[in-house]
């Protein structure tokens, strides 16, 4: 961890204002919550975590199969389907097609995905205007921030702090009473969904058996992005998928719940291609990207792949001690919390941030309150030891470097050679029958030692001649 990033956290902690907001909005979502999953309101929501985490291990452990699945039912919808490897390929795909139809301004609902692969960034690179119009990605995206939690992206800002990011950016007199801001916010999305070329959604759930993309959302501002403009894409990663539409009467009765401590979001939208000929509204286009980005690599490893079952609910975060104290941004990447700390090293590697793992507890408050029932704690113990192992390891390739900038000195110094060489001689017959460099030795093909080296040899040569 370099010293800017402690000094960020350090300042993050000694910050009375951040530390109220974080504490009071997350502790508003861990009460909420709370009151939705008591065995009084919901007597089987054991059963349901249970049933949820069986449906995702089954899902991802046949993921080629339904995926296959998934597409044939988009396609016969009308839609399209689209394999992205990685950021990269799913910006060419939106430029290009945004090139053909001659679109230039697009609007977004709030997608972890496309903040994943910044998305945004890559189009804009390209003089393609993308609105994000969730009213929490608004905020970030006017002020130039990353997402500080999956599920409440603003959670940090106060009230104050919207007014003057609004007065700064949108050039209007400083409003701090939060329903004038959302008009203020609301005028000026209105506007642009209407002026829109193209929708950008991401996407909950991704039935397979009937190839809806599912939507749940609190402002509507979704169901516009995705029927207003003549083209929709879909970005998901392709672990949304899950089997069957019956599958969903467990998981929207967890997500909900688990996220914000509703029983159910405002709006739920199932969308399936694009509008039909007797529809009065829906795009003309529909295309559904889905993107890898590393999830392949997750998934080749029979324990870790579990960290796919993520359903995005944001439980772990409000729960969990280290991120109440330290907020979203120290984290390193989009995901921040308990699933931060287990996605991250498994998509970008151990050896980079290798302090996440570490930032835990083992409290085991995540994995309580998972409705999926990850094993967070177990996949952060062992990716303590992936990373205690590739520091070992790189430990070993440090030595070796330093041995071979040794030899080097040495090689280039003929006196100390020649010293070096004949105490080597000597020393060669005594090396103990076991230990590090008799194993090294053994692996290795070593000619017998001459009597003389090269040097004695060739003085002795001269001296006779
Ligand atoms: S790991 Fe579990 S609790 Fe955390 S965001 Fe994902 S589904 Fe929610």
């Amino acid at each position: 961890m370099s010293d800017a990033h402690i000094e960020n956290i350090r300042q993050t902690v000694a910050d009375p204002k951040l530390q109220l907001a974080i504490y009071t909005a997350t502790g508003r979502l861990i009460e909420h919550r709370a009151r939705v999953v008591a065995r009084d309101v919901l007597p089987d929501y054991e059963e349901l975590r249970t049933q949820a985490n069986a449906i995702k291990k089954h899902t991802i452990e046949h993921l080629d199969f339904y995926l296959e699945q998934l597409e044939s039912n988009v396609i016969a919808h009308g839609g399209k389907v689209v394999f992205c490897q990685n950021g990269e390929e799913v910006a060419d795909f939106v430029l290009s097609l945004a090139k053909e139809r001659g679109a230039r301004l697009i609007v977004k609902s709030k997608s972890m995905t496309t903040e994943e692969i910044h998305l945004n960034d890559r189009l804009e690179k390209h003089q393609l205007e993308a609105v994000e119009t969730d009213l929490g990605e608004y905020i970030l995206q006017l002020a130039h921030q990353r997402p500080y939690h999956i599920v409440a992206p603003a959670l940090h800002l106060t009230r104050e702090d919207v007014g003057e990011i609004f007065s700064q950016r949108l050039g209007i007199e400083k409003e701090v009473v939060i329903e004038k801001q959302t008009r203020i916010a609301r005028d000026v999305l209105r506007q642009k969904f209407l002026e829109a070329d193209v929708g950008i959604s991401g996407a909950n759930f991704l039935v397979a058996d009937s190839g809806a993309v599912v939507l749940v959302e609190n402002e509507g501002n979704a169901r516009l992005t995705t029927s207003a403009p003549r083209i929709h894409i879909a970005v998901a990663g392709i672990e949304k998928v899950i089997p069957r539409a019956q599958d969903l009467a467990v998981f929207l009765n967890l997500l909900g719940r688990s996220a914000t401590g509703q029983l159910l979001t405002v709006y739920t939208s199932f969308l399936s291609g694009p509008r039909r000929a007797n529809e009065v509204d829906g795009p003309d286009e529909f295309y559904l990207v889905l993107v890898d980005n590393g999830r392949s690599v997750v998934l080749a490893d029979p324990e870790k792949r579990q960290s796919l079952y993520c359903i995005r609910c944001g439980a772990c975060l409000n729960h969990c001690p280290v991120y109440r104290k330290i907020g979203g941004h120290n984290y390193p990447w989009v995901y921040s919390g308990p699933i931060g700390a287990i996605l991250t090293p498994q998509f970008h590697g151990v050896h980079q941030d290798t302090w996440l793992p570490f930032a835990s507890s083992l409290c085991g408050a995540c994995a309580e309150v998972c409705p999926v029932k990850i094993e967070i704690p177990r996949l952060l113990l062992k990716l303590r030891a992936e990373v205690a192992e590739a520091k070992q390891r790189e430990g070993a390739g440090g030595l070796e470097r330093l041995a071979f900038r040794m030899f080097a000195w040495v090689m280039t110094h003929p006196g100390i050679f020649q010293t070096l060489s004949s105490i080597g001689r000597k020393l060669a017959p005594m090396l103990p029958p076991a230990g590090p460099l008799r194993s090294w030795i053994a692996e290795r093909d070593l000619p017998p030692m001459p009597a003389q080296s090269f040097h004695q040899w060739w003085a002795a040569r001269r001296k006779s001649g």
